[in-house]
């Protein structure tokens, strides 16, 4: 038998502890070289936790020496798997997702929960299958502008397991975690507490198949946000932020935190939201009141794709108030710089290629 062989043969031992299937079935094991006395490939990590990769690297060395003897120096390179790389069926959770997409802004109020509820609403009338998570603890906001605050998820029994059925509003299947608390309520969710519940979003809920699903994820870096990106399959991250220079800094530290080496989510790009005013009887003129191109020269540093600005438009909040995001506005400016946010998303989301700044019409 050929050594790379014998090699695969002792490696698919290993069961990849989350995906449960061993890891040469799985395809994770890249770059082997064999020489005579050392033998040296690398592995991909569901989870890249220090603790799982060093299990991980044990398992590799113990099955390794054994097929070719303790005297080979064993070279084991351990690698988080990237999440563009997980093929959906490997996941253990939110399998018949396509793309899970985290919406984030580092500062509260910044309308990451307008610019979220819009993306989907928009991808929903494209005859996309969209799902909506709002985990924004601080204030969920999805109920109001999806216009479904009194109504409450009912269950259903799915494999003789009991799951949470989303609510459907504007073709949009929804859950909030404001749906599992009164209003006064939700300054409790707390740390561990939070992140149990949110974790039930996803793992607990009959979300079947969706091509995109998006999370309204609570403002900040906290240890919720840690928790939820480690144990969410997330294809990437979407920032907001206003153009103000307070705002940018922390979503600076928004992006930051997806680049992390452990953490490792690729962002899909920078939202410029309440991006310039347009008064009514100037249709002409926009007055960048907060300054001009902050979060496109943030995606610029950053090396990430920026999606375009969002005009602070009185429309806009009136629409989310009254539960029909803007938009579905029809043929408005306002609508149109929403979808253009959206196929800049999809283009982002299908080549890892940084767009260009003159193709983002
Ligand atoms: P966040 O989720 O970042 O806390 P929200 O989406 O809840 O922010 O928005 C905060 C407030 O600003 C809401 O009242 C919303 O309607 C309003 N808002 C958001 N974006 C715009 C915009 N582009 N034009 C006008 N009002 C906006």
């Amino acid at each position: 038998m050929e050594n790379k062989d014998k090699l695969l043969e002792a490696l698919a031992h290993i069961i990849e502890p989350d995906l449960k299937k061993d890891i040469v079935a799985l395809n994770l094991v890249e770059d082997i070289s064999i020489e005579a006395n050392k033998i040296s490939f690398t592995v991909k990590v569901s989870n890249p936790a220090m603790h799982s990769r060093r299990r991980m690297h044990e398992a590799c060395v113990f099955h390794t020496q054994r097929a070719f003897g303790k005297e080979v120096e064993v070279d084991v390179n351990i690698i988080g798997l990237k999440t563009e790389e997980r093929e959906p069926e490997q996941r253990k959770i939110l399998p018949g997702v396509k793309h899970i997409i985290a919406v984030s802004s580092g500062k509260g109020g910044v309308g990451k929960s307008t610019v979220t509820a819009n993306l989907a609403a928009g991808l929903a009338m494209q005859g996309h299958k969209v799902g909506l998570v709002d985990a924004d603890i601080y204030g969920p906001s999805v109920p109001i502008m999806f216009d479904c605050v009194n109504e409450r998820p009912e269950g259903t029994e799915q494999n003789g397991r009991s799951y949470i059925k989303p609510l459907t509003s504007h073709g949009v299947k929804l859950l909030s975690i404001g749906f599992f608390a009164d209003a006064n309520q939700a300054v409790v969710w707390r740390g561990p507490m939070a992140s149990k519940a949110l974790e039930q979003m996803f793992k607990d809920v009959w979300w079947e198949e969706l091509d995109y699903m998006l999370i309204d994820l609570p403002p900040g870096t906290g240890d919720i946000h840690l928790s939820l990106v480690q144990s969410i399959p997330l294809t990437g991250a979407i920032i907001v932020s206003t153009p103000q220079e307070v705002a940018l800094m922390d979503a600076r530290k928004g992006i930051e935190m997806f680049q992390l080496e452990n953490i490792n989510i690729p962002i899909v790009g920078v939202v410029e939201n309440m991006a310039y005013f347009t008064p009514p009887e100037l249709p002409d003129n926009k007055y960048y009141i907060f300054g001009k191109e902050g979060a496109q020269q943030l995606a610029d540093q950053k090396n990430v794709p920026f999606l375009g600005e969002i005009p602070i438009v009185e429309s806009i909040r009136e629409a989310g108030d009254i539960g029909r995001p803007a938009v579905m506005q029809g043929d408005t400016e306002t609508a149109k710089a929403f979808l253009r946010v959206i196929k800049n998303m999809k283009e982002s989301l299908s080549s890892a290629e940084k767009p260009k700044k003159e193709e983002i019409a």
